[in-house]
């Protein structure tokens, strides 16, 4: 999980952009309905995040609560998930099963996360794997030595990686020794649902939660049809928006978070299947039925790339219609090939709504400049 102060920076770079309506541009809501509803937005810097919260409720009482409700159950999480407090559960259990050689018995909360990253390291083929813990940490060290990590110490951590170092069973975690998990990639997403969850409990339904870019949209603020959002590129302008309600939204790339070492460019996101960062520069959005799938499909996004996203994404909506259907879900990827300082050409990977989506906002001039569109 990204717990970092310099991320507020980096993220900025890749922010979805959520533009909400204010009440004043209601086009279609009658005046009784207008007096019930008041916009509200709260923010609070939370898994180490700015996170923003916008709905519409009642009164400024039930918007308080609400708001409390939500940084709380983030908070929670975070002592649960986060892997740069020791204290935490996911850590302490770690050295809890290394210690004893027993099972850890687990929350609730720490086994669904476990469990969905399971499921999304299976389904992606291990593009996603909540395992790369030794590695992302390896390669963080490098990011302030300027240097690749030793090979010999490389190698000792990529035996730690993998669906066969670690299961579950109703008894708890087990996991070999040294195994260290790292759920940042999918950590949002669980947060940003929970967040709506506890939202919808206290009758507010019309609401986005905004952790840094990645969105959990619920219904469409008062008489509109969606919220707008804009999908992020690899600048600072938007690829393009469009207006969404009840889906999850993603982004994940290398933005800002890489490091240079004898002219390549190495990414903070990791190939699980190789233990290595990536080097082509990428940007990649999904928008799925969750925020927990457009989280950890996003990472994957990334890490699969151009040849193998269509195919593996393709599988997993004939496998999974519990998880996508065709209508909640769409990805966008847009890749730089070359090192530093190569060709500024970008490679458009997408489903076929957010190709169009794409195209129309570049022959708008909506869009960012160079681009190529993949076969
Ligand atoms: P963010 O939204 O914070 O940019 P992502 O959702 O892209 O983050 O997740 C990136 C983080 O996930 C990395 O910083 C690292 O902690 C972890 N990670 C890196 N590569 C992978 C991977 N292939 N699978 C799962 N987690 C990863
Ligand atoms: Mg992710």
């Amino acid at each position: 999980m990204k717990f970092s102060r310099s991320l507020r920076t980096t993220l900025a770079a890749l922010t979805i952009v959520a533009l909400v309506a204010s009440v004043m541009n209601y086009r279609t809501v009658g005046a009784e309905e207008l007096r019930s509803v008041t916009r509200f937005e709260f923010t609070a810097e939370k898994m180490g995040v700015p996170v923003r919260v916008l709905f519409y409720a009642p009164s400024e009482s039930v918007a308080e609560e609400a708001a409390e409700a939500v940084w709380a159950r983030f908070d929670e999480l975070n002592a649960t998930l986060s892997d740069w407090d020791p204290e935490s559960e996911i850590i302490q259990a770690c050295r809890a099963t290394e210690a004893s050689g027993e099972r850890a018995p687990i929350s609730a909360d720490l086994r669904r996360a476990l469990e969905e990253s399971r499921k999304f390291c299976e389904l992606t083929r291990g593009a996603f794997d909540p395992t790369v813990s030794p590695i992302v940490k390896l390669w963080r060290r490098s990011r302030y030595f300027h240097e690749r990590p030793p090979e010999k110490i490389l190698n000792e951590a990529k035996s730690k990686v993998g669906l066969d170092v670690w299961d579950l069973n109703e008894d708890g975690l087990r996991a070999d020794p040294g195994v260290r998990f790292d759920v940042g990639g999918i950590a949002k997403g669980i947060a940003l649902d929970e967040a709506l969850r506890v939202l919808q409990a206290r009758g507010v339904y019309s609401a986005l939660v905004d952790a840094s870019g990645d969105l959990r949209i619920g219904d469409p603020p008062p008489g509109r049809e969606g919220w707008r959002v804009g999908v992020s590129s690899l600048d600072d302008r938007p690829a393009f928006y469009c207006e969404l309600s009840n889906v999850g939204i993603a982004t994940s790339g290398d933005a800002n978070r890489y490091v240079e070492i004898e002219g390549v460019r190495y990414s903070h996101i990791i190939d699980p299947r190789i233990c290595e960062p990536l080097t082509t520069r990428c940007v990649g959005t999904v928008l799925a039925p969750t925020g927990t799938t457009a989280d950890a499909l996003a990472s994957a996004l990334c890490v699969l790339g151009r040849d193998e996203a269509p195919e593996v994404f393709a599988q997993i909506l004939r496998a999974e219609p519990a998880l996508l259907d065709e209508s909640r879900f769409d990805y966008l990827l847009l890749e730089k090939s070359g090192g530093v300082g190569e060709s500024d050409d970008y490679v458009v990977t997408a489903s076929p709504r957010f190709l169009k989506m794409y195209a129309d906002a570049r022959a708008s001039g909506e869009a960012s400049s160079a681009v190529r569109e993949s076969e």
